[in-house]
């Protein structure tokens, strides 16, 4: 059969009033909400909008799509009707701005371009009907600076060399001082700089301007602080930027005239009211750039009342139509407003929380709505320790905010000095490398001038739960001096600092840290409160508890733990990991079990255990009274209870070259003999969980009679207990099949204990691939997905991190560490066909995961996809998988302020 294809040209330009918010794929962030605002009649400046697939052709081949520039050609004649000027015409001229625009927001990340347009002929024209001379020139020496930067690429500080010597020689301090006949010569300098660097005049075509710009614009979406940005934010390198071509309006025409940014609530709180800034007489980047004096937003009113009373009528439009907090970019040109940009507006974690409920208690949006807007890296950040800075505590520098939570230490400029030092330092380093482990131990806070989210310093402080604040640009460190200039300010190693790794912000000096007012409100048992953070929170995981279907457990070894699980909305311990128990002095006793040679010694040994194991299982079920306790037999391989196999040579070595042969040598050389007969290469691929319980069957044998008669005890005392038992690193139903039957038979010789399901846990590939055998001998399944992403990708879970992951970050190789969220095409596969297989041998079988990916917000998501019961993390992450559980219950976010 013959295929009919049709070919349709790809239209490459959508002029504003064709497209719509749904469109940011296509045109961009901004170019969508530029075209949504067109549509419901705002007051926009006449445009078009060049889509990211143009921008994606051009990167691939170098060259625009075909059909590109005459599209472009079309849709600038129809501009030129709609403003009714001609782009450049000497007489009126039309100008036109050229943004970069991509899906998700980059700020300050690619390029602009304003007054193309502006050329020998059109400046005149401009001052004449503008009735601004200086207005027009200092236009004119705008275009050449901006296009010779972002087109020509040539370095900015030419430019500003000659602007300096301009505002000198006049004797002015700010560049719109600068009188007209002086900018005319400023005009002739930058176009001398543009001649010397690209051997041409300054393009004198607006059309050649305009190609130019946009090509530029185009390339910008690779330039390295772009890449670098979109690792950061793990935006895809694939999307392309689309790029905004819009009829200039003119903030800088006098004091009638100015340009402004607003939130329809306050981004740091979410409070109902009129937030923002603006700035007279100045053109949009004016205000970005700093250093000019902005006024309040509410200034305006007094200024110009009618524009400000416009613009909160279109706040509110924009507000209603986007159902939630939007920013705006508007500016006045002569007493008419115009809006240059919205979009859902970006806010702290806190305001998140409070804006969400607000617009359901305004009937804006419902509860499940508030629940997608709110994530769970949100509410980790509300509960860090924070800094409660007084007005006097000045920030000194500030970087990207790697790891959240707030420090305070005297600054140690190395590792080594950062390990010697006495009380809390910080360790302020350029970059860290594997190297800098010891010190960033020991450091309370560690603070780099380079690198960003996925640096070294990120990623191992983050593993460590450290505070971290990246690439601090203005630091200036002096390895030799022992200081860290910032500015005009020179702190010396010792000073003190104040690291708040969740703003990335830096104080000097110490500011007092206040624990977060949630985790108090979690731990004093959630009484009422008017606190309207606490209240939203409150209530959005309520929601999420209800509409959710995985399970929230904990990791918990300890009573207190349990305690802190369960007033955190713990329902159950999804792993109570048993090897802490035998630390300490306990280590003892171990030890007499691993040199017993008789059945009877180690029979003694383990006689000694049994009364303990017993006491903490009390402790832990009575926590827990009436939710399960998933407790897993003993995991690790039994050299890390023994001395290490260094110190005890080096001891023995030292008694014998002394001739000392007292008791404790003697035993220490027996000890030695055990030590390295049980020494192995790989402990981590060794004789750990299930072989242990078939080569040393008593150990866990104990274990299990001491879960089971302290469940007896506690039922006798009319508690509810109930304990699970999980085997742990099975690999073949066969391991499972040879440990059962002397667990079951403990079990069944304490008759006063409840029915203890036993299960076990998933952590070997080769378990995975065989679940439906293994499911036919376990109550359960519990995912132990740090073993399984270990053993799944071959990387050592405690050395790959610190040493290599940052470069593998820097491939692409993966944007995130798999140890941190799950790597859903693989090692989500494994965990797929155990569910389906496991399912399919044992409907009823229960499926939850207790590796650190429980309380990873990504994956609590694929866990819910792939049908499991429930997940099971640390204490401090049970309302973050509350939360999260929710939101993958109720599906896809619906808002992404990125
Ligand atoms: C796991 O491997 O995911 C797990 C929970 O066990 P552990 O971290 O104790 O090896
Ligand atoms: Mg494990």
């Amino acid at each position: 059969m013959t295929q009919l294809t049709t070919q349709q040209a790809t239209k490459y330009v959508y002029a504003f009033s064709e497209g719509d918010a749904s469109q940011k794929d296509l045109l961009g962030g901004k170019g969508a909400n530029l075209a949504e605002m067109t549509r419901i009649g705002l007051p926009v400046p006449p445009g078009f909008v060049i889509t990211t697939e143009a921008c994606n052709a051009y990167l691939a081949t170098g060259v625009e799509p075909d059909s590109l520039e005459a599209e472009i050609r079309s849709h600038l004649m129809i501009l030129q009707r709609q403003a009714g000027r001609t782009l450049g015409e000497p007489g009126d001229p039309l100008l036109v701005s050229v943004r970069s625009g991509a899906k998700f927001s980059m700020p300050g990340m690619m390029e602009t371009v304003l007054d193309i347009g502006l050329n020998d002929h059109s400046v005149l024209g401009l001052a004449r009907h503008s009735g601004d001379e200086v207005f027009a020139w200092d236009s004119y020496r705008r275009l050449i600076q901006m296009y010779g930067k972002t087109v020509f690429g040539i370095a900015g500080d030419q430019f500003d060399a000659v602007l300096e010597a301009a505002e000198k020689s006049s004797g002015v301090t700010a560049d719109n001082e600068i009188p007209v006949d002086e900018l005319r010569h400023v005009v002739e300098e930058f176009k001398k700089i543009v001649r010397l660097h690209t051997g041409r005049e300054f393009p004198q075509d607006p059309q050649e301007q305009l190609l130019g710009a946009i090509h530029a614009v185009f390339q910008s979406w690779n330039s390295q602080r772009a890449i670098a940005y979109r690792r950061q934010e793990r935006i895809p390198a694939d999307l392309g930027t689309a790029v905004t071509v819009m009829a200039m309006v003119y903030g800088n025409l006098g004091q009638s005239s100015g340009t402004g940014v607003a939130f329809t609530r306050d981004p740091a709180t979410g409070e109902r009211g009129v937030y923002g800034d603006y700035l007279s007489d100045a053109q949009g980047e004016d205000v970005v750039a700093g250093g000019h004096n902005t006024m309040s937003l509410k200034d305006l009113e007094r200024i110009d009342k009618r524009s400000y009373e416009e613009l909160l009528t279109y706040m509110n439009v924009l507000e209603q139509h986007y159902r939630d907090l939007c920013d705006i970019e508007f500016t006045i040109e002569r007493g008419k407003l115009w809006m240059l940009q919205t979009r859902v507006g970006k806010r702290t974690a806190g305001a998140a929380f409070v804006i969400a409920c607000q617009l359901v208690d305004e009937g804006v949006i419902g509860l499940d709505e508030a629940l997608s807007r709110v994530t769970g890296t949100q509410l980790t950040h509300l509960m860090f320790p924070s800094f409660a800075p007084s007005e006097n505590d000045k920030v000194i520098a500030s970087g990207v905010p790697a790891s959240p939570g707030a420090a305070v230490g005297a600054i140690v400029l190395d590792s080594d000095t950062a390990q010697h030092a006495s009380g809390p330092v910080i360790l302020v380093r350029r970059e860290t490398t594997p190297d800098d482990l010891p010190g960033m131990i020991a450091a309370q806070a560690v603070l780099t001038s380079h690198g960003g989210k996925t640096s070294h310093a990120a990623v191992v402080a983050r593993g460590m739960g450290k505070p971290c604040v990246c690439g601090a640009e203005a630091l200036a460190i002096d390895e030799s001096a022992r200081t860290v200039r910032i500015g005009d300010l020179i702190l010396h190693e010792g000073d003190v600092l104040s690291v708040d790794g969740a703003s990335g912000q830096v104080y000097r000096g110490e500011i007092p840290v206040q624990p977060s007012p949630l985790v108090q409100h979690f731990e004093n048992g959630e009484k009422p409160t008017e606190d309207p953070l606490i209240k939203a929170v409150d209530r959005l995981l309520r929601h999420a508890d209800w509409v959710r279907r995985l399970g929230v457990q904990a990791n918990a070894d300890t009573p207190e733990d349990a305690t802190r699980a369960r007033h955190f909305g713990a329902l159950g311990i999804g792993l109570c990991r048993t090897e802490h128990m035998f630390l300490g002095e306990r280590r003892e006793m171990i030890e007499r079990l691993v040199l017993a040679e008789a059945e009877s010694e180690q029979h003694a040994a383990l006689e000694a255990l049994l009364p303990l194991q017993r006491a903490d299982f009390v402790e832990i079920l009575r926590a827990m009274d009436g939710l399960p306790v998933t407790i897993r037999l003993i995991d690790p391989p039994l050299h890390e209870f023994l001395p290490r196999i260094e110190e005890l040579t080096a001891k023995v070595a030292r008694a014998e070259a002394l001739g000392v042969t007292d008791d404790e040598s003697a035993h220490d050389r027996v000890l030695l003999t055990a030590v390295r007969r049980i020494n192995e290469q790989n402990p981590m691929l060794g004789l750990r969980g299930v072989r242990l319980g078939l080569v040393i069957p008593g150990l866990v044998g104990m274990q299990v009679r001491a879960v089971a008669e302290a469940a007896a005890e506690l039922v006798r005392d009319g508690w509810d207990p109930r304990p699970e038992i999980m085997v742990p690193l099975v690999g073949s139903v066969h391991e499972l099949e040879a440990v059962l039957p002397d667990l079951q038979a403990v079990l069944t010789e304490i008759p006063d204990a409840p029915v203890i399901p036993v299960g076990t846990m998933i952590e070997v590939p080769r378990a995975a691939l065989t679940a439906g055998k293994i499911a036919a001998h376990a109550a359960f399944f519990s995912f132990g997905t740090n073993d399984l992403t270990q053993m799944g990708w071959g990387f050592s879970r405690d050395d790959v991190e610190s040493a290599f992951f940052p470069c593998y970050l820097d491939h692409g190789i993966f944007t995130v560490s798999p140890f941190e969220s799950l790597d859903v095409e693989g090692i989500g596969r494994l965990v797929q066909i155990a569910v389906t297989e496991g399912r399919a041998a044992r409907p009823d079988l229960k499926i939850g995961v207790c590796g650190e990916h429980g309380g990873d917000p990504a994956s609590i998501h694929f866990f819910h996809q792939v049908g499991l019961d429930y997940v099971s993390c640390s204490p401090f992450r049970v309302p973050i998988a509350r939360l999260e559980a929710g939101r993958a219950a109720i599906s896809d976010t619906k808002s992404d302020t990125r």
